[in-house]
């Protein structure tokens, strides 16, 4: 089923979209491998070595590695992440919400899951690292920032939403969707980040050498700590543009930390940069109390959110608009 997916998608022109399907190959490579991998965790977060180089077999722990299925895109392509460890609490690494000149924030989440997929004594104790490279396969494909409702992924949240949503390119028609969670891709990600023991995510972006919070002071923690040890300049908020429906207000209040990563350029993964940054976010976590209690299904959220819709959205209450 995976080879299906692989053989359509196509060469790109320009090389963050190859190198994004490059790295796609590596996720597809964990196709066939159990999905319990034996690596030995450190003794302490502080002393990371590879598996390979410790020795007492004795001291050894099973580190799950499962691939997971998140949902589909609007053209129906799988939206694929990998966890990796056990937790209890969990981060999350998300590339591609917007894809087009960000694509390679793709590249750089596969990069980074297959470091840590090959270094699984990294992730230290008590932490579950999910990354899943591509938010947005559609757009991925036709090279564009948004998907393939020609809606931005991170304007379709349920926090401030409207159904016009500024980009970098000034205020876009449409580019909200049709009412918070309009989009197959972000239910799929609200879905799953809410549905399990998630305590904070990375979203990557480009560009601009800057690492941006949620709200909340465990985002301002996190992305700081992610700034100081990738060398990024930490930008207590964004200015350049009005921001709705965002997936950082959206998470942050349902008591997810959220750093915002946006890489130097539009073209370069930033890879060793980020690898310390993650590795500063993993260690971070480690510290943080795992989620006590549940956050509630996203999907009763979802339909509440159907009721509720002002004015002409509510006219799809019935249809499969909103068919959650
Ligand atoms: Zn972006």
């Amino acid at each position: 089923m995976l080879a299906a997916w692989a053989s359509r998608r196509p060469l790109a022109r320009n090389l963050p979209a190859l190198l994004a399907i490059l790295g796609a190959a590596c996720l597809l490579s964990l196709i066939g491998i159990p999905t319990t991998v034996a690596a030995q965790h450190p003794s302490t977060s502080e002393s990371p070595e590879p598996a390979a180089s410790t020795t007492a077999a004795a001291d050894s722990q099973a580190v799950p590695v499962t691939l997971v299925l998140l949902g589909h895109s609007v053209q129906g392509r799988p939206i694929r992440g990998v966890e990796m460890g056990a937790g209890p609490r969990w981060l999350a690494v998300i590339g591609g919400i917007h894809q087009g000149r960000e694509a390679n924030s793709t590249v750089l989440a596969n990069l980074l899951l297959h470091h840590f997929r090959h270094n699984l004594a990294e992730i230290p104790e008590g932490v579950g690292l999910a990354v899943i490279p591509d938010l947005n396969p559609d757009g991925a494909l036709a090279g564009t920032r948004a998907n393939a409702n020609g809606v931005d992924l991170n304007r379709n949240w349920d926090a401030a939403w409207q159904p016009d949503a500024y980009g970098p390119s000034g205020l876009v028609p449409g580019a909200g969707g049709t009412r918070p969670f309009s989009e197959p891709e972000t239910r799929a990600l609200a879905r799953y980040l809410l549905d399990r023991p998630f305590v904070a995510a990375i979203f990557l972006h480009s560009r601009g050498g800057l690492v941006v919070p949620g709200p909340g002071g465990g985002s301002v923690q996190l992305a700081n700590t992610i700034a100081r040890a990738a060398q990024y300049t930490y930008l207590r908020g964004w200015t350049a543009y009005p921001l709705s429906g965002q997936a950082s207000k959206y998470l942050a209040r349902r008591g997810i930390h959220v750093a915002i990563v946006e890489l130097t350029t539009h073209t370069h993964p930033d890879f060793p940069q980020n690898l310390q940054g993650l590795r500063a976010a993993l260690a971070w976590t480690q510290h943080l109390p795992p989620p006590t209690e549940p956050r509630g299904v996203a999907d009763a959220e979802f339909s509440h959110i159907c009721r509720t819709l002002p004015g002409p959205y509510r006219a799809g209450l019935t249809s499969p608009l909103c068919p959650w």
